[in-house]
């Protein structure tokens, strides 16, 4: 049947159309669609691809290949030639590709282990019950609340049976979410397998053992579970929540990842129409899902690393996204997200790009902003690597992406330990300094570490307590 997605539409209506979902029963095709990779000779390019794609499937001008991908008709990949505007082919059939990752899904001679299918909602939820009845002394399942059309948002704490330092009554948390955005699917099963690789390598390997016994780790795989149900019912490459409006009842989404409120509203980064990919939602913090997230990370008593895993792209992304101006604290925390990087290069061989808007676009009002502004958490955005399908990478890239992301969380973990707060390899006052300069500049309360209403010595001693006697690498 026709659809609104099949247009190979004049520019504007066809961007408008494109993000609406209309109801009905059939799923959304994708018919005449290809992705082309272009490589932009400058901002008119650029102004010229949104114009005539409003749906941008990764990394902006200037990432690592210096490639954007675009969905566009193929009747629009003349005027591409036309205007001499160096692309690839990269995706040459949109609906080939999901009839494809459909057909393999349901074939009854695939391989059925662990890693070898992307999970559903319920079976996601069943796999974080199977974790807890697997490891009952280190999972625990949590619920952070319901998305508009009632869908849990669970995740789970992980820690080990090792007691938090001093009187704190929990361990530093370190939060991993994927899957705000509904059709990346494979971040979803990047952050399960590290979860999974990480328990079960917690009696054998004494860097995950050090990670484990030092912090507490929570996951929230699927923060948009009605936009994950469009994934697998209606809409293949839905990305936005389920936002209706009415009259008449249609659902137009919300981009939750831009909808936190440190940035929010720039037209720089995100859109005030409900069309668009990137509809921020009429303020922040207008949708249940993102506020059940950030009321559970404003719970935390000391948030130390906040993760948001999306695709595609492979790059490491620092705050700020909603201004190209550098965060304070910004040297520490390249520092991080290169070791993170080096961790996936000298174990794979596959290159993560660290930096910050400058190597992806503006973005405003993304939850990695917010838990750096509000909290002081280091905190990354992991756009996981892939060359092999756009979206729909095929589930023989699971593994390998979940190792991607495995290691890069290693990383983290590994270098969060460093008492060496202002990177001169030596842990000394001047790491004091810099921690409670960074901290108060972030006007949050985090220096105080022994919760005692101030920042001071006490604080130091803790901090050097704590990390001395861990071994960073
Ligand atoms: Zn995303």
């Amino acid at each position: 049947m026709t659809t609104f997605r099949e247009c190979s539409c004049v520019v504007a209506g066809c961007v408008a159309a494109a993000s609406v979902v209309a109801q009905q029963p059939s799923p959304t095709r994708y018919d005449e669609q290809v992705v082309v990779s272009v490589t932009p000779r400058g901002i008119a390019d650029i102004a010229f691809m949104e114009s005539i794609s409003g749906d941008r499937w990764t990394c902006g001008p200037g990432g690592p290949a210096g490639e954007a991908d675009y969905r566009i008709g193929t009747g629009q990949v003349r005027e591409l030639q036309n205007r001499g505007i160096p692309f690839r082919i990269f995706i040459d059939d949109v609906q080939a590709l999901i009839d494809r990752e459909r057909a393999d899904m349901n074939d009854p001679f695939r391989p059925r282990g662990l890693w070898d299918s992307f999970p559903t909602y319920a079976a996601t939820s069943a796999y974080v019950d199977s974790l807890v009845a697997t490891y009952p002394e280190m999972v625990t399942r949590i619920s952070l609340g319901t998305s508009l059309q009632g869908r849990e948002i669970f995740g789970f704490r992980m820690t080990s049976p090792v007691p938090p330092i001093g009187n704190a009554a929990r361990k530093p948390v370190v939060v991993i979410q994927s899957l705000q955005h509904a059709r990346e699917w494979i971040g979803l099963t990047s952050a399960l397998y590290t979860a999974t690789q990480l328990l079960a390598n917690y009696q054998t390997d004494p860097a995950v053992r050090q990670a484990l016994d030092t912090y507490e780790m929570v996951f929230i795989p699927i923060v948009n579970p009605d936009g994950y149900e469009i994934t697998w019912t209606s809409d293949r490459y839905w990305r936005k929540n389920a936002h209706t409006i009415t009259p008449p009842p249609r659902i137009v989404g919300v981009d939750l990842n831009r909808n936190w409120s440190v940035g929010w509203g720039l037209n720089s980064g995100s859109s005030n129409s409900y069309s668009s990919e990137t509809y921020r939602g009429t303020a922040a913090f207008s949708e249940p899902e993102t506020k059940a997230v950030r009321n559970y990370l404003q719970s935390i008593p000391k948030l130390a690393a906040f993760i948001d895993v999306h695709t595609y792209a492979g790059l490491i992304l620092r705050p700020w996204a909603y201004q190209w101006q550098t965060p304070p604290g910004y040297p520490g925390l390249t520092r991080v997200g290169q070791a993170m990087s080096a961790k996936v290069k000298a174990g794979t061989n596959v290159t993560y790009a660290v930096g910050g808007p400058e190597i992806l676009y503006l973005a405003s009002g993304v939850a990695p902003d917010w838990a750096y502004g509000t909290t002081g958490a280091v905190s990354f955005t992991i756009e996981m690597h892939n060359d092999y399908g756009g979206f729909s990478p095929g589930p023989e890239t699971i593994a390998p992406s979940g190792y991607e992301c495995q290691l890069a969380i290693t990383g983290l973990l590994q270098n969060l330990c460093r008492a060496d707060f202002n990177l001169d390899n030596v842990v000394d006052d001047a790491d004091f300094t810099s921690f409670v300069g960074a901290y108060n500049a972030l006007l949050s309360n985090a220096g105080d570490l022994t919760g005692d209403g101030m920042t001071d010595d006490s604080d130091f001693s803790l901090f050097v307590n704590a990390y001395d006697r861990r071994t960073c690498p």
